[in-house]
């Protein structure tokens, strides 16, 4: 840690980052089973942040038998203790946001005050919905006619059981959120679990296991083991696995697909996204500035969901695109505990070179930068925001998932309409539309390819509303009742009485 660093953090955390953190596994912190740890990273300085126990497949096969033990006792639970317990992990995230704002600011860049306010927070609201539907999940009666049995009376319902032993395995943009979104409607619907946190942020996992702890769960129902892609990939290889929740790639989505085939466990997916931003001539211009603006910077552009396809009207293009250039030109960057920073570093040299890549690839091909274009400062892994015209459909920059600051925006004829470029991608995971015909906003609502379509607004996020993809960016919904049915499987009975 830097001098800076230690003067700003507050004891715990500093405490926190001091020792080895150790795997959770079985209700006990311990070490891997080979002993060896891995180094996490402050991406504002590239800088040691802390040594984390390297989770490999011995260690994940050792939480998997937790689980196992753990399953059928915390499916018996009676469903309004489950409640208190995961109600109860949502306001111990509460009271220790500011702790979680922290370490989650120094392990992945984003800012301490988004972190607290907006992940953290976030992800409190999320066990506390989901232990609201822990006494809630229901199965039905089913009035049966029964062809081929003409004679009797039956009594047939269906019952929701939990799947069994979950492996979650989730990224780094959020890294306490994504697991929390998992977590939450898995324990609620009685499945036991193994967090696999991402590599570059494995920090905010760990703190979550002191919660956990402290919350009272029952040992082996959480187990969270850090590591690398090898102790995901041996989890979803895994023969007594029940179900893989998984956030990142689509590329290691595919691999966790084959991986999965084995024991034909159950997969959920969400996948990346490409996602088109558009903005009609009729759009309250200003507005739509600042929305379509926090569609491609908001977390520094590491999100799935990042409008990074901006689609202007050709009337208002030009206009448009030099007022969200300059709003860029103005953002603020720095390192994630700075409160003057609007936006931080990305997480790692892998993505700023990455990152960098794109942006050198379009402006060689003739793209042109309004505003930022490279790399900010030489120390951490900081992007300027940038803004890029005189795109092609082609270009890598257009294509592909880019989860950095850049936006690369192209204009469209109203006459000629927009569904189709905006639907021109392997992704379908969001969309975002401004326009103040109320008509044309439904109708290209109804046409677009994403699991996600925010109008007059983007990122409009609720812990109700189901998320996910169309296309490549995903299988399956979370968040909502759609969270719960990820969770749980559905026995028919029916009883001849
Ligand atoms: P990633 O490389 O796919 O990694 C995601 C997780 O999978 C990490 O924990 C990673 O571990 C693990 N992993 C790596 N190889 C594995 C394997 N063979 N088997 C099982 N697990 C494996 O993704 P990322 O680069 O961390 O995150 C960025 C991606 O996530 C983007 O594509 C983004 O769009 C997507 N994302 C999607 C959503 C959504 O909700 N749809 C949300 C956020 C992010 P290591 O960290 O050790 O490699
Ligand atoms: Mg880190």
């Amino acid at each position: 840690m830097t001098v800076v660093v230690e003067q700003i953090v507050t004891p715990r955390v500093r405490e926190f980052l001091a020792g080895t953190k150790q795997l959770y596994i079985d209700g006990e912190f311990v070490d891997a089973v080979s002993g060896r740890t891995f180094v996490t990273l402050d991406p504002a300085t590239g800088e040691h942040l802390a040594d984390v126990a390297h989770g490999e497949s011995a260690d994940i096969d050792r939480a998997v038998r937790a689980a196992r033990r753990a399953f059928e006792p915390w499916a018996a639970v009676k469903p309004n203790e489950r409640e208190r317990l995961i109600w109860r992990v949502g306001d111990l995230l509460t009271e220790r946001a500011a702790e979680f704002g922290q370490l989650e600011s120094l392990d992945n860049g984003k800012s301490a005050a988004v972190a607290s306010s907006v992940d953290t927070a976030w992800a409190a609201d999320v066990f506390r919905y989901y232990a609201g539907w822990a006494t809630k999940i229901e199965g039905s009666t089913v009035n049966v006619s029964m062809p081929f049995a003409p004679v009797g009376e039956f009594h047939a319902y269906t019952l929701r059981e939990p799947v069994g032993v979950c492996g979650l395995i989730v990224p780094w943009n959020f890294p306490l959120l994504m697991a929390a979104r998992k977590l939450a409607p898995a324990l609620a619907a009685g499945n036991t679990v193994i967090l696999k946190p991402a590599e570059q942020t494995p920090l905010t996992a760990i703190m979550l296991a002191e919660v956990f702890e402290e919350a009272g769960f029952p040992p082996g129902v959480v187990n969270i083991v850090p590591g690398f892609g090898e102790a995901g990939a041996a989890l979803a290889a895994h023969d007594d696995v029940d179900k893989i929740a998984f956030t990142g790639s689509a590329e290691v989505g595919r691999k966790i697909v084959d991986a999965a085939k084995g024991n034909l466990k159950r997969v959920s997916l969400e996948l990346g996204g490409k996602s088109p931003s558009i903005v009609f001539a009729d759009a309250d211009f200003d507005a739509a500035v600042q929305g379509s603006l926090n569609a491609w910077l908001f977390n520094h552009g590491q999100c799935c969901v990042g409008g990074t396809r901006l689609y202007v009207e050709d009337s208002i293009f030009e206009r448009f695109t030099e007022a969200i250039a300059d709003a860029a030109s103005y953002v603020r960057l720095g390192p994630g505990l700075d409160p003057t920073a609007e936006i931080g570093p990305l997480v790692s040299q892998e993505q700023l070179d990455r990152v960098t890549g794109y942006l050198d690839d379009g402006l060689c091909n003739g793209a042109r930068a309004l505003t930022g274009g490279k790399r900010w400062g030489e120390r951490g892994y900081f992007v300027e925001p940038t803004v890029l015209v005189d795109v092609k459909p082609e270009f890598s920059v257009v294509r592909e998932e880019t989860f950095g600051p850049v936006v690369a925006a192209m204009s469209f004829n109203a006459d000629e309409g927009i569904v189709t470029a905006a639907n021109d991608s392997i992704y379908g995971l969001a969309a975002g539309i401004w326009t103040r015909d109320i008509s044309k906003a439904h109708r290209t609502a109804r046409r677009l390819k994403a699991g996600s379509v925010w109008i007059n607004q983007y990122n409009g996020f609720d812990t109700a509303m189901p998320f996910g993809g169309y296309k490549q960016s995903g299988w399956g919904r979370e968040l909502g009742a759609s969270g719960i049915d990820a969770f749980t499987q559905t026995k028919a009975v029916n009883v001849a009485l």
